[in-house]
């Protein structure tokens, strides 16, 4: 193996960098702050024909028990960045979309108030196509920077293959910059619109615990008659449910948390036990919405 790129650490725990707090270490870690390092990390894991894993916020995030064997990557520096341009911003990778959200609002720019409940990152916002309350990513977005091991490439929104909470971005493709084109409107009536946002969903979510946000996707399927996952966990008993030391919230249903001491594998028997009574009940096989990083043993049951 060639020696890595400096700043390239051995060995990683990973659990504090996701808001469930749970999970192993990945074998490397880096922790870019420039599209320069970023890329000569990335060409380092692609000469070594490592996996590449990055963490956002980590809040849609749950990392194996195992690990990662892989170079898990931090965005930071001038990649964690949010800055004006006219009536466009941009974003690095790693800045924070509810930063980015409070941060245009003051500049009297419209369009990303959507963020400010997505504790995520802009770049994890673009892979999962992140949305809420109507407000679209792909609506405000105007192009972004993709970081491969071969270097740097702008995609248009249209090039992203945006579905429901999904897009193209591949393994080792990273967000290292995304520009959004804002409306200009009254800062004030902007700063009005994120309260009422905040306070909406104070009322409908858990605050103040370790959870990776919806467990499952909303279901399409029919079965569902329009039900989202969370109520349809609700139905199926699931809310308050344990499983060691996680449990799906008495508050939301579709939230898991972790009530001190859980593990990934806990994490997993739950939405194993979840989906399981969703199917029994609905005949709806529900899909998780939480990504994975590293390798994972889904329990017993988890096919349905
Ligand atoms: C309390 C709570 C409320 C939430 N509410 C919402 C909501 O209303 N709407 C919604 O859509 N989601 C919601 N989420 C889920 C989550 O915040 C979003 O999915 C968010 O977009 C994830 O961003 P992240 O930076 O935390 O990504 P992570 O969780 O760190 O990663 C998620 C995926 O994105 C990838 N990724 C991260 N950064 C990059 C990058 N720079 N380039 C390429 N890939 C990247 C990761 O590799 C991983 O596959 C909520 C979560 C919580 C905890």
């Amino acid at each position: 193996m060639t020696a890595p790129p400096e700043g390239v650490k051995a060995g990683h725990p990973l659990a504090r960098f996701t808001t469930v707090r749970t999970g192993g270490a990945a074998d490397w870690f880096a922790h870019p702050r420039d599209v320069e390092g970023l890329v000569s990390v990335l060409r380092w894991a692609g000469s070594e024909d490592l996996a590449v894993g990055v963490i956002g916020s980590g809040s849609n995030l749950l990392v194996a028990d195992a690990g990662f064997r892989g170079l898990a990557l931090k965005l930071g520096g001038s990649l964690a960045t949010i800055e004006r341009d006219g009536d466009r911003i941009l974003c690095g990778g790693g800045a924070r979309l509810p930063s980015a959200a409070a941060k245009t609002a003051g500049w009297g720019l419209s369009g990303l108030e959507f963020g400010v409940n997505i504790p995520g990152t802009a770049g994890g916002a673009v892979r999962m196509n992140a949305n809420a309350y109507g407000g679209q990513l792909a609506r405000a977005l105007e192009w972004v920077d993709v970081a491969t091991a071969a270097g740097v490439e702008r995609r248009a929104p249209g090039d992203l293959g945006f579905e429901y909470r999904r897009s193209n971005l591949r393994e080792g493709e990273v967000v290292a910059l995304a520009s959004f084109r804002l409306e200009p409107a009254d800062p004030e009536a902007i700063k009005a619109t994120l309260a009422s946002m905040r306070d909406r969903r104070r009322e409908a979510q858990p605050s103040g615990i370790k959870t990776f946000g919806s467990t499952f996707k909303n279901p399409g399927d029919e079965r569902a008659e329009g039900r989202s996952a969370g109520q349809l966990l609700e139905a199926a008993g699931c809310r308050g449910l344990r499983h060691g030391g996680a449990r799906f919230s008495e508050k939301h249903a579709n939230f898991v948390e972790n009530m001190g001491e859980a593990t990934t594998a806990d994490v997993l028997e739950l939405m194993a036990e979840g989906r399981r009574r969703v199917h029994e009940r609905f005949g709806v096989a529900l899909e998780p919405e939480v990504q994975v990083l590293g390798e994972v043993r889904w329990p017993d049951g988890w096919d349905l």
